[in-house]
């Protein structure tokens, strides 16, 4: 039984006034309904303090969009995962497309970050997917199975319980085109025969999410899938009402 998890990534938006909004509109709108489903926001850094604050009367929890694989010390700009625990967060995403593609990340510096964040107590949830050229060159389980032994290389079936993957096509990314729910349950389900191969029967608790312009109107189809244990939400997530939407199509 893999609990559904819906996971807002604000990625690097919002003044104090409007995060503080776009909180109280989250704890204002958040229904009983809501209970019955793992869910956590992910703002940037610097507001993850007053969203701890803000959300204590729900069940939301909270999460970062980075970490560090490095405890402490001269690492100018970064932040260790145990400085995310002591603040309150449950997850971290790391390797997220943008990170890869924007700041060079690679699936070893993704391994490394792995294990510091489980190392934390924190629940990582790694990113992997195709871009829009690798899909047409038909490299995408090529491209899968690649990030998938990379970025999971430190860490062993005890460990993989503890992760959350999230597929996530570039290609659908912040663009409005979506993963049809075929596509995307494909996916999933290549990705899910992959950590059997790797963890044994742990990999059916393995919670894999999609991710890739999720939005109300399209979210019930993609979570009815049989190994769509989730989404992580981008654009949507900025928005109470469509977060909150999401989240009810995934009861
Ligand atoms: C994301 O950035 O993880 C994401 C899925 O974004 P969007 O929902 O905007 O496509």
């Amino acid at each position: 039984m893999r609990p559904k998890l819906i996971v807002g990534n604000w990625k690097m938006n919002g003044t104090l006034k409007e995060t503080r909004k776009l909180l109280f509109q989250l704890s204002v709108e958040w229904t009983p309904k809501c209970h019955d489903i793992e869910v956590a926001v992910c703002p940037p850094f610097t507001m993850l303090l007053i969203a701890k604050h803000a959300l204590d009367e729900t069940s939301i929890k909270l999460g970062a969009q980075n970490c560090y694989c490095e405890e402490k010390g001269a690492f100018t700009g970064e932040i260790a995962p145990a400085m995310l625990a002591e603040l309150g967060c449950t997850y971290v995403i790391l390797g997220h497309s943008e990170r890869r593609t924007i700041f060079g990340e690679t699936d070893n510096l993704v391994s490394k970050k792995l294990r510091s964040a489980l190392d934390a107590k924190l629940t990582p949830i790694i990113c992997i997917g195709e871009s829009e050229s690798e899909r047409t060159g038909n490299e995408t389980e090529a491209v899968l199975l690649r990030q998938i032994s990379e970025s999971l290389a430190t860490i062993n079936a005890n460990d993989a319980a503890k992760v959350v993957i999230a597929y996530e096509p570039i290609w659908a990314i912040g663009t409005g085109k979506t993963a049809t729910p075929d596509e995307a349950q494909s996916a999933h389900a290549f990705i899910r025969a992959d950590l059997q191969k790797k963890y044994g029967s742990i990999a059916s608790d393995i919670r894999i999410l999609y991710g890739g312009s999720v939005k109300p109107d399209n979210a019930r189809a993609l979570l009815a899938e049989p190994d769509i244990d989730g989404g992580l939400i981008g654009g949507a997530s900025l928005d109470a009402s469509a977060f909150i939407a999401i989240v009810e199509a995934a009861t």
